[in-house]
């Protein structure tokens, strides 16, 4: 990746609250953070003006929007940098990037949380120096972003990583939390969904408890698909639940390598120690993740 703009702004939107910064690298000269309301107009309206106040005051170059989605990222769509077909009320075809950039006159990054996340990881965190890598966000959704030689994976729309379906551990019959899919890997193994499993928050739940079993072993299907599909070399876990629960980590290592059952080189427990890491960031991935987007210019480049 050619070395982009280093005074940048960084919009992460999410789906509980709204960051923005301005950093010279990493360095974060101002920031502030919003609710993202019900109201999206007045949500990014109040962004924009502190972006537009922002870039009186410490100039940048450049501004990455890291999203959460479904996003319209072809630049050649007529819907590029909205907000696709989300539940969120309220925030379904918004378009997020004319409202926070129309007004600013600087080049724009747009793309989901998890692709800047794992942008983010790539420059700063436990992906340095990985060629093809993928960050998975393991919290109230689970989403993944896939970086392929310094830039994340688009193909048709972008990968939804979550949602894909896995072999269940044998005995396990919950019916799954996901509105769209039933039991698809969020609805099995996201933060609500084990709540629902377990009947009370992930957080307060005892690694001994065996609702881990049926998660890790779900969380592991996708680790050995992964690994069969991309080959990274790393993946690198964030979110509560994924960044919150170190034993988790143990497990779904154990459970991939049996699967994979050192099929190809690097698949052994003692290889996936150094592949399937914790988010070198942590809880800082969505705003770095924003940066990195702004810093991936110009070859992201998106004038409007
Ligand atoms: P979001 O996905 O909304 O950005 P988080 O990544 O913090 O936010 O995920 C929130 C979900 O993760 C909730 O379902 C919460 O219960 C769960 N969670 C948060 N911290 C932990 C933890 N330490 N252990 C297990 N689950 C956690
Ligand atoms: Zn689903």
């Amino acid at each position: 990746m050619t070395a982009g703009p280093q005074r940048c702004a960084g919009v992460e939107l999410g789906g509980t609250k709204c960051i923005a910064v301005v950093a010279q690298g990493r360095d974060i000269l101002a920031q502030a953070q919003w609710p993202t309301g019900k109201d999206a107009a007045a949500t990014l309206n109040a962004v924009a003006d502190w972006l537009i106040a922002a870039k009186a005051e410490h100039g940048f170059d450049a501004l990455g929007i890291a999203s959460f989605g479904p996003l319209c990222l072809d630049c050649h769509s007529a819907d590029f940098g909205k907000i696709l077909n989300t539940p969120k009320p309220g925030w379904a075809g918004v378009d997020v990037v004319r409202a926070l950039s129309g007004q600013l006159g600087v080049p724009v990054c747009f793309d989901t949380d998890v692709a800047g996340a794992a942008l983010a990881e790539g420059l700063w965190g436990a992906s340095v120096g990985c060629g093809v890598h993928v960050y998975l966000t393991i919290g109230t959704g689970i989403g993944g972003g896939v970086v392929i030689g310094g830039k994340p994976l688009h193909g048709a729309v972008h990968p939804e990583i979550g949602h894909i379906r896995v072999r269940r551990a044998v005995g396990d019959a919950f019916a799954g939390s996901c509105p769209v899919h039933g039991d698809c890997l969020e609805g099995l193994a996201s933060g609500p969904a084990i709540a629902l499993r377990a009947g009370r928050p992930a957080e307060t739940i005892a690694p001994t408890d065996p609702v881990w079993d049926n998660v890790a072993h779900e969380l592991a299907e996708l680790m050995q698909m992964l690994i069969l599909t991309l080959s990274p070399h790393r993946i690198v876990l964030g979110g509560g639940v994924g960044y919150g629960q170190s034993h988790l980590l143990v497990r779904v290592r154990k459970a991939a390598a049996e699967a994979l059952n050192a099929y190809l080189p690097g698949q052994t427990v003692a290889d996936l120690e150094r592949v399937i890491v914790p988010a070198g960031l942590g809880a800082e991935a969505g705003v770095f993740g924003a940066l990195a987007l702004a810093q991936s210019l110009p070859q992201e480049l998106s004038e409007i």
